[in-house]
């Protein structure tokens, strides 16, 4: 029974933790090779993990003391 681990980021749902996948095109190269690209996942930019949300808020720090 595995431990859940608190530490590690949600895995992303777009991609359910697989962010790159390779795509054959179909075309192949002059020295035999299967013309293949990768593509992320663009829902968490490739890391297949959900980005931390950054507070909305930013606290503005009025009066600034040199
Ligand atoms: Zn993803």
């Amino acid at each position: 029974m595995p431990t859940p681990n608190l530490s590690s980021p949600p895995i992303c749902p777009d991609c359910d933790g697989f962010p790159v996948v390779a795509i054959t095109t179909g075309t192949r190269q002059p020295n035999g090779q299967r013309t293949t690209i990768t593509v992320d996942c663009r829902a968490c930019n490739g890391t297949g993990t959900t980005p931390a949300r950054r507070p909305v808020r930013l606290s503005v720090s009025a009066g600034v003391s040199c």
